[in-house]
């Protein structure tokens, strides 16, 4: 067998290895079936393309935003990405390095680590979509300023309101607080179902949250199998 060949093999089964040990590791002892598609019941524009359509005029409203200070310090804006159509919506904080300098959301080491969940969920980043609360970074680790929430919170809303996911998942405690309008820790958030503007919200932690706390991984997968359920739940109509 060619070289390249052998080589290619390795590569596949060390990849499965290691998705395997993280699966083991949140407590996952088989992958779960990837969910069947519902999109078309929920689905209030007409096409694809009006959704499309709706979430492209918002970005294009936005444009080169100068409506904060953040844009002083910005990169790129990052304005969200993935399935336009999809059942299940995340939002994290804000953009990091990565991101800010890509200007697609969640590419760095917790999108990494995002995508892994994901797979544990029988998903991939291309049937999500996923955004933040702010879509410029703050140029240091502090927490965003409530002028920058409320200046983005607008957009976000009607990003939400034109993507009209089934399940959306809060990530992190800045998320949640800024999207329940709660002062409530994550730690007592996390786990137990709220309502965004009508729609179920799965309060969690961050992935960025877990790369220094590997331990609150095992709650995530708990958080994880609900989302599952619910989902699952509104396919099969019970
Ligand atoms: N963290 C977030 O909350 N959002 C991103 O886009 C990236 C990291």
């Amino acid at each position: 067998m060619p070289e390249h060949l052998i080589n290619e093999i390795r590569e596949t089964l060390a990849s499965a290895r290691s998705q395997f040990e993280y699966l083991s590791d949140l407590g996952v002892e088989t992958q779960v079936a990837a969910l069947p598609d519902a999109k078309s019941e929920r689905q209030s524009f007409e096409t694809n393309a009006d959704l499309e359509g709706a979430l492209g005029a918002i970005r294009t409203e936005l444009g080169d935003c100068q409506r904060c200070g953040l844009a002083a310090s910005r990169t790129k804006l990052v304005y969200g990405g993935g399935n336009p159509n999809a059942r299940l919506l995340f939002v994290g904080e804000a953009p990091d390095h990565e991101e800010d300098l890509a200007g697609e959301p969640f590419v760095g080491e917790a999108g990494q680590l995002l995508d892994r969940i994901l797979l544990a969920m029988g998903m991939q980043r291309e049937e999500v979509y996923l955004c933040s609360v702010l879509k410029c970074r703050p140029p240091t680790k502090r927490d965003p300023l409530p002028e920058e929430v409320a200046t983005c919170e607008a957009f976000l809303i009607r990003q939400i309101t034109a993507i009209r996911p089934q399940v959306i998942v809060g990530l992190g405690r800045f998320a949640v607080q800024n999207l329940l309008k709660t002062k409530e820790p994550i730690n007592r958030l996390r786990g137990e179902w709220q309502r965004y503007q009508g729609i179920p919200l799965m309060p969690t932690y961050h992935p960025a949250y877990l790369l220094s706390n590997p331990e609150g991984k095992r709650d995530v997968w708990e958080d994880m199998k609900e989302v599952l359920r619910l989902l699952n739940a509104e396919v099969d109509g019970s």
